[in-house]
């Protein structure tokens, strides 16, 4: 444990980085820079993640300690729970995820990792430094169930008080902040690492894949998709997917591969539970690649009966869900269910919107849903930084 003293100074340090700007980086930048992952390019990415990623650790650990109070406007049966889901006391109950402690702790001692990590000033520092921070991504990988498990049961403590839920903007801003800044630090992160690989596969620099081919993912997010809805329900609606197969351009595939599973997922369980008792021939998933000059449009369409427009303006919040259960984040289905938390449309959003797309759900009640999910073929936006 740290003395009094010590967590008191590294307190002021965490006010002091947060309260300075962040960088952004574009797309288009981290490819041209990692073209070349040269020593000399190694220790200056590793210098500039070095005073970079505190600032956006220390401004995410700020944020985590004063959401509460912020609300203290708010009923006080909501900033109770608050308080409470917020230091996600629940953790410990959680095998799991194997860990007693809170988010907010583990955006401490990341902190302390890299703002107290020495100057790197040659190969065998910057190496010892890219070891420390691919750490600090493992801590964090549970970030995201955690936070989900969080805010889910404050929505079940809600709802079982039926108090009006009118703090919900204010978490579901502070969550669309919280996640896109942990996109960008894993994003660096994550760059920074891959570009240490000796043998890269050709045309892929660091996590970018500068010839990536759209119709190669939405066919493999689609095959996992359609496994999950067998294991799910028995049977799958068939996927096809249209758009030119030699067509390629750079984006990060992980990323991709995340949004078009969501949609597709979302999509087959639509589907899926609309003809499930039908004797109806069940219509296919249809996704459609296009290629444009600006943008990359990837539209996901269903017929599995769309949305009510009264629950639209809810889909992007991340506690929206209409599935009846959600996962049990300790079972074995961990990260591989049909629906549960209503993440993957917010989630997928803020991916699309970190290198400059947008995702749009446009719905038809009583036929079908379409997913629009613009990719930004230029790469030059900047990372939106909350
Ligand atoms: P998960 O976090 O596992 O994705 P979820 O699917 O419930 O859970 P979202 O993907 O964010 O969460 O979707 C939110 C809700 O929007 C869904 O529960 C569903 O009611 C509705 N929805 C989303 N996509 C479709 C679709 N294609 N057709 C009909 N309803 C949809
Ligand atoms: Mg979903």
């Amino acid at each position: 444990m740290a003395s009094e003293p010590v967590a008191r100074a590294v307190a002021e340090e965490v006010v002091r980085w947060g309260s300075m700007k962040p960088t952004g980086v574009s797309l288009r930048y981290m490819m041209e820079f990692g073209s070349s992952p040269t020593q000399r390019n190694l220790l200056l990415s590793a210098q500039f993640l070095h005073k970079e990623l505190p600032i956006r650790i220390a401004r995410r650990a700020l944020e985590l300690d004063s959401l509460p109070f912020g609300l203290s406007n708010k009923p006080a049966i909501l900033k109770m729970h608050l308080l409470e889901e917020q230091q996600l006391v629940l953790l410990d109950k959680n095998e799991s995820l194997n860990s007693a402690k809170n988010v907010r702790d583990w955006y401490l001692d990341s902190f302390r990792d890299i703002r107290y990590f020495p100057e790197v000033r040659n190969q065998s520092d910057e190496l010892a430094f890219t070891q420390m921070i691919k750490m600090v991504k493992v801590r964090h990988n549970n970030v995201v169930p955690t936070m989900a498990l969080g805010v889910q049961q404050l929505k079940n403590q809600l709802c079982r008080t039926r108090k009006v839920p009118s703090g919900f903007d204010e978490i579901h801003e502070f969550l669309d902040r919280f996640y896109l800044s942990r996109i960008g630090i894993r994003m660096l992160i994550g760059q920074h690492v891959a570009l240490h690989d000796p043998e890269p596969e050709p045309g892929v620099i660091g996590l970018i894949n500068t010839r990536l081919s759209p119709i190669q993912v939405a066919q493999a997010a689609s095959e996992d998709a359609r496994a999950i809805c067998l294991r799910t329900y028995g049977s799958a609606p068939d996927i096809n997917i249209y758009g030119d197969p030699t067509f390629t351009f750079p984006y990060v595939a992980s990323h991709l591969y995340l949004m078009l599973f969501e949609l597709v997922k979302n999509s087959l369980r639509a589907v899926q539970e609309r003809y499930m008792n039908s004797d109806k021939d069940v219509p296919p998933v249809r996704i459609i690649v296009a290629d444009g000059e600006e943008d990359v449009t990837i539209k996901v369409s269903d017929e599995g009966g769309g949305i009510p427009r009264s629950g639209l303006p809810k889909i992007f919040t991340h506690l929206y869900s209409t599935a009846k259960n959600p996962p049990d984040l300790d079972g074995p289905n961990e990260g591989a269910t049909m629906a549960g938390y209503g993440f993957g449309l917010p989630i997928s959003r803020l991916y699309a919107r970190y290198f400059g797309g947008d995702l749009q759900i446009i719905s038809m009640e009583g036929y079908g849903t379409d997913a629009y999910l613009h990719l930004s073929r230029l790469g030059d936006s900047e990372e939106p930084l909350p």
